[in-house]
């Protein structure tokens, strides 16, 4: 079974007021990160990125670039058209501390569909309304989904057609899989596999670098 690799870095920084795929960590951008790690492990590699910097930004000869679209969803979609592997992993570049084990571990995928990496909710849960308390949320069973996730690229791919048939989003790839009754199992991520999504967390993510 071929594997590949599709890198998310196609997001417009709408949140953050700039494209934080191009913020400097240890003196690369953060994409950069990912694309390191994975360069040797899988046999196709695929960098989603802005269409306006598609051009620009250099990449190693093995590296597909592709261009995004406009929801997250969009530029899985646009990678999924361009692979051609029978396990594809999709990652977010936002996630630049995922280890190369955690990208091996995930792309094992068993006798499963997919495959996502996810740590369990380890915080007591509240719903909360206007500042105020309504309950607390049992936390049995509950847990943080991560990327890399890996799937079998037909049957993310026939996922993708549906939900854009069906003009549905999802936050993650699995919640496709799972809306199509398809069965996705789960390894255990990892806890410095922080996701960058506010300024905070760049300067989590700069205290990580010197750590690890
Ligand atoms: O915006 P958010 O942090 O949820 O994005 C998660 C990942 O998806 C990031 O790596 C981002 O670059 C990517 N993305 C993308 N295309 C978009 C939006 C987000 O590739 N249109």
């Amino acid at each position: 079974m071929r594997k590949g690799v599709i890198l998310l870095a196609g997001g417009e920084g709408k949140r953050l007021g700039f494209k934080k795929q191009y913020l400097q960590l240890k003196g690369k951008p953060l994409y950069a990160h990912s694309l390191e790690k994975v360069i040797d492990l899988f046999e196709e590699v695929i960098l989603v990125l802005p269409e306006e910097d598609v051009e620009k930004v250099k990449v190693p000869g093995k590296v597909k670039k592709v261009c995004g679209g406009k929801e997250r969803q969009d530029s899985v979609f646009e990678g999924l058209l361009s692979a051609e592997a029978d396990i594809v992993v999709i990652h977010d570049c936002a996630r630049p501390f995922a280890s190369k084990e955690l990208f091996l571990k995930v792309s094992d995928l068993g006798q499963f569909e997919g495959k996502i990496c996810a740590i369990p909710v380890r915080d007591t849960l509240k719903q909360v309304s206007e500042g105020i308390v309504i309950k607390t949320v049992d936390r049995a069973g509950l847990w943080h989904s991560q990327t890399p996730q890996a799937f079998i690229r037909k049957v993310l791919l026939e996922c993708h057609f549906r939900s854009r048939a069906e003009g549905f989003y999802a936050t993650d790839d699995a919640m496709l899989l799972e809306r199509y009754g398809y069965k996705v199992g789960v390894v255990m991520g990892e806890i410095t596999n922080i996701k960058i999504t506010y300024p905070e967390d760049l300067e989590l993510a700069r205290l990580l670098e010197i750590l690890l």
